[in-house]
């Protein structure tokens, strides 16, 4: 078993160790490793069955901290920063050379973000390095949001879950770099878009579904359940012809009244997207274990964080 713990002193001697620990963070648990150790970094990328050439996000405590790892920062990158952090929002920076290839997968930029978890806060507060730290989950599934999801994917080949709660905000940050002085938007998340232009202004948006992407989220099958996923407009004439088969059904705030169904969940009844987003994960986690034929997702607003919601369900579809 996975040691599910509060004790940031032993994820401290676990991490001083060169080994990995899972940390909570307010968008999803991360598996985290010192960022200078050759050993904890290929941990991280084995456990994850992650390719390679797939650069991680770094995480540091402070603008101090982040400016010996980065080389220049973009002036509209630091009002990002001072809007935002500690927060979901990642920034991808020149990088300094110290830091190691194998974090940036040989890049040129860096990912860095302070996170917005107490917990996480004082675990960088008191160690000598930043942590490296992608998503605790195999490559492609669902992001975990709680410390059982985390010890159901690794169980014994994880040290410890720092247990830090469930995720606040339940999904993967905002990622925004800069293409020639630009600000391009790469990764929709926890932070809204609207958010972002209030702050910077508009800015271009590659958050595109590919094949072959640079960035491992922006896969076109990512984030996604075992159990075959829909994301339809209308969930009713979707199920119409298909009420021979266990359906169950993601909705944003309105139970359908359809008895057939073999299982409803609602994320907000008030109809609130900051609460569906917080539990999206979660939700597909469990319907996951409930041996559904399928996953009917209805599809959100396509505003605010309803565009990432979107945008991750479109993801766990089998195209
Ligand atoms: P995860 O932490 O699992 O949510 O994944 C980290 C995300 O940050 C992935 O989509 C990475 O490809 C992206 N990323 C990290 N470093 C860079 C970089 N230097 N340039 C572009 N994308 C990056
Ligand atoms: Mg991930």
């Amino acid at each position: 078993m996975t040691r599910i713990a509060k004790d940031i002193s032993k994820a401290i001697e676990v991490l001083n160790a060169e080994d990995v620990v899972a940390i909570p963070t307010e968008t999803v648990y991360g598996l985290a490793g010192n960022i200078y150790s050759e050993k904890a970094i290929k941990k991280i990328f084995e456990l994850k069955r992650r390719p390679l050439f797939n650069p991680l996000i770094v995480h540091v405590d402070s603008i101090e901290r982040m400016e010996e790892i980065v080389s220049h920062v973009p002036d509209k990158a630091k009002r990002l920063a001072k809007a935002f952090w500690p927060g979901s929002l990642t920034l991808i920076l020149p990088k300094k050379d110290t830091v190691p290839d194998l974090v940036t997968a040989g890049k040129d930029t860096v990912a860095v973000r302070i996170p917005k978890h107490l917990v996480t806060l004082e675990l960088l507060q008191r160690l000598d390095f930043p942590l490296a730290a992608p998503s605790a989950n195999p490559f492609g599934s669902i992001s975990p949001t709680s410390p059982l999801h985390v010890e159901y994917y690794f169980g014994d080949k994880l040290s410890m879950v720092l247990d830090g709660g469930d995720c606040e905000n339940g999904i993967e940050s905002t990622i925004i770099g800069f293409e020639n002085g630009k600000p391009v938007l790469y990764r929709l998340g926890s932070i809204a878009m609207e958010d972002i232009i209030n702050v910077i202004g508009e800015i271009e948006v590659k958050n595109k579904k590919e094949n072959a992407p640079n960035a491992p989220g922006m896969l076109s099958r990512h984030y996604a359940p075992n159990t075959t996923t829909f994301l339809v407009d209308d969930v009713e004439a979707f199920i119409s012809d298909k009420l021979d088969k266990k359906i169950g059904v993601l909705l944003f705030s309105k139970k359908m009244d359809n008895p057939n169904l073999a299982h409803q969940e609602v994320l907000s009844s008030s109809g609130s997207l900051k609460e569906a987003t917080s539990k999206l994960y979660a939700t597909l986690h469990k319907m996951d274990k409930l041996d559904l034929d399928m996953i009917v997702a209805e599809r959100f607003p396509d505003k605010g964080l309803g565009k990432s919601i979107n945008d991750r369900l479109e993801r766990a579809t089998k195209k």
